[in-house]
């Protein structure tokens, strides 16, 4: 796909830190996040957890670390992980150290209800041994009591200023291995405070609208508070919090980066037209089962399905394939150009016989190896169309000839 992430506000330079071998901030590609749902004390449940959401495109999974067991869960789970785990610890110092025992390779804490600076000190300290990163994640919904007395409220200010405290702790003890996030599930919150953050610091900020909810608002949520943060150039890694399953999320994060331009494609991006009067099939029907027959190979192109010949592969063109309805029959188009004109029940599979070709040989081969007559079949069918319909659907020369005839009335 063309779209490019030069044209977004250049990406904010912050520190890199290591999460095991994923590189998070400074130059390094903007990571996608996720969390597990199971006990993790269920290993395999967690574990078959981990690898649908690495599957799915999660770079770093999160897992709680919330008691004896779960510890205990993950000292088996993160040597069998194919990513990075991070524990993510609530009001129990003592689960934050177990974790570090299992091997995670990095911490969560929430400076909400992990407080006392001694035991944040024992933390970082016990961090910094072992090279393991911490994130400081703030939290609007679970903010230091002082400090929403002191600010009347979670305010943008107020959810900076816990993550300064917690980064002042740290420093007593020469711990400055972090990334840290301000959360709210207010998007509008969420933007101020991902801004505020960013000016204040340089250290990598882990993006998310907390309690974003389930499908389709929680996805609109966070699309909305992500999206137009990393339009600004601010974040380094993200997290959708959605009611949903996990792999939603990590699909989320990776479509979300993959529409910026800011990932590559790794997967299928299936744009289909909205359909209107012109179109010659039900598009809606035709974009269903053809992103679900794509979607399984996983195929990285862009395929678009567009309800006429008369608009569909102009618009497309940028498309690296694509099908376009008109008298009963598909039109097949590679890049803007027909290489081949398919029955209309044959337009699904011919769109994924296509796609597969076209990964495995590249667009060269491919448009050499088009049916020629293809171009003037469909240029057949437009003009068939074209005539049935008119080239000015909206009548527009007919009104253009009535303003002037007025306009002229008017002056003489
Ligand atoms: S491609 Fe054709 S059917 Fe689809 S919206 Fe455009 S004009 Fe209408």
């Amino acid at each position: 796909m063309e779209v490019t992430s030069s044209l977004l506000t250049p990406r904010r330079k912050t520190r890199q830190i290591s999460v095991g071998n994923v590189l998070v901030g400074g130059d390094a590609p903007i990571t996608i996040q996720s969390m597990t749902t199971t006990k993790t004390a269920n290993v395999d449940g967690t574990l078959q957890q981990i690898y649908a959401l690495a599957a799915a495109g999660a770079d770093i999974v999160r897992c709680t670390c919330n008691e004896q067991e779960a510890a205990e869960g993950l000292a088996q789970i993160v040597p069998r992980s194919p990513v990075p785990i991070i524990a993510d610890i609530h009001f129990h110092v003592e689960m934050a150290l177990a974790a570090l025992e299992a091997g995670v390779h990095g911490l969560r804490l929430n400076p909400g209800n992990l407080r006392k600076p001694e035991e944040i000190k024992l933390v970082a300290r016990e961090a910094k041994d072992r090279g393991v990163p911490i994130r400081i994640g703030v939290n609007a919904g679970s903010l230091h009591p002082d400090l929403y007395a002191k600010y009347g409220g979670a305010t943008p200010e107020a959810l900076v200023e816990s993550a300064q405290i917690e980064l002042r702790y740290f420093q007593e003890v020469d711990f400055d291995d972090v990334k840290i996030s301000v959360k709210a599930s207010s998007v509008a919150l969420m933007i101020a405070a991902y801004r505020l953050a960013s000016a204040t610091f340089d250290y990598p900020l882990h993006l998310g609208v907390t309690e974003a909810g389930p499908l389709p608002g929680g996805l609109l949520k966070g699309s909305v508070g992500i999206g137009t943060l990393l339009a600004e150039g601010i974040g380094d890694t993200l997290r959708y919090s959605l009611t949903a399953d996990p792999v939603e999320e990590a699909k989320a994060g990776r479509a979300l980066l993959e529409s910026l331009g800011l990932r590559e494609r790794k997967g299928l991006d299936l744009i289909a037209c909205p359909s209107c009067g012109r179109a010659e099939v039900d598009v809606i029907k035709v974009a269903n089962e053809a992103q679900q027959a794509l979607q399984e190979l996983n195929l990285p192109i862009q395929v678009a399905v567009m309800g006429c010949v008369v608009n569909g592969p102009g618009e497309a063109r940028h498309a690296d394939l694509g099908i376009a309805a008109g008298k009963k029959r598909g039109h097949l188009f590679i890049k803007g150009q027909i290489v081949r004109v398919v029955p209309e029940d044959e337009m699904v599979q011919a769109l994924v016989d296509e796609a597969k070709k076209l990964v495995a040989e590249g667009v060269e081969a491919r448009l050499a190896a088009r049916d020629l007559n293809a171009e003037k079949e469909a240029e057949a069918d437009r003009a068939l169309l074209l005539d049935a319909k008119g080239s000015d659907a909206n009548h527009s020369n007919e009104k253009i000839t009535e303003i002037r005839r007025r306009i002229n009335n008017v002056e003489k």
